[in-house]
């Protein structure tokens, strides 16, 4: 019924908006492989790299961002931060010529971490459409 099935989705929400493992990156409690770090961006490699260049930038401050789609106006100044940290990231990663900036959002696009972080990807040709 649909009290059921709204328990059941606050019950999921309150899931993903648990700490994530990029909590501990970002407090440093585990290492990562930082590209470049601000007062509010943190950009690292990826454990499990899909290009020869795979970089995460995330906010500092989740702040409800669990995901994009989680956005709402507030967020307006960290999007474009994380975006421009990106270009950054490309820059200093010497793939300016080339790269992809990729957001899974949700699990049906196979997003794993509810902390937003956006892939940097680059050094090999990519491929269009991404599968
Ligand atoms: P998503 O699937 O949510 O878009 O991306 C999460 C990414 O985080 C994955 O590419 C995964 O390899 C990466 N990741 C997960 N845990 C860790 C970790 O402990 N350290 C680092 N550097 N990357 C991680």
């Amino acid at each position: 019924n649909n009290e059921e099935a709204a328990a059941k989705a606050a019950a999921l929400d309150a899931d993903k908006g648990a700490p994530t493992i990029f909590d501990k990156i970002i407090n440093k409690e585990i290492p990562s492989n930082i590209v470049y770090e601000d007062e509010k961006v943190l950009a690292f490699r990826d454990i499990n790299p899909q290009a020869p260049v795979h970089v995460l930038v995330i906010p500092k401050s989740r702040d409800g961002l669990t995901e994009l789609g989680k956005a709402d106006p507030r967020h307006e100044e960290i999007l474009g931060q994380l975006l421009y940290a990106a270009k950054i990231v490309a820059e200093k990663e010497g793939i300016l010529d080339g790269f992809r900036v990729v957001i899974n959002n949700g699990a049906s696009a196979c997003q794993s971490v509810y902390h937003l972080h956006l892939h940097v990807l680059g050094g090999r040709q990519m491929k269009w459409p991404p599968g």
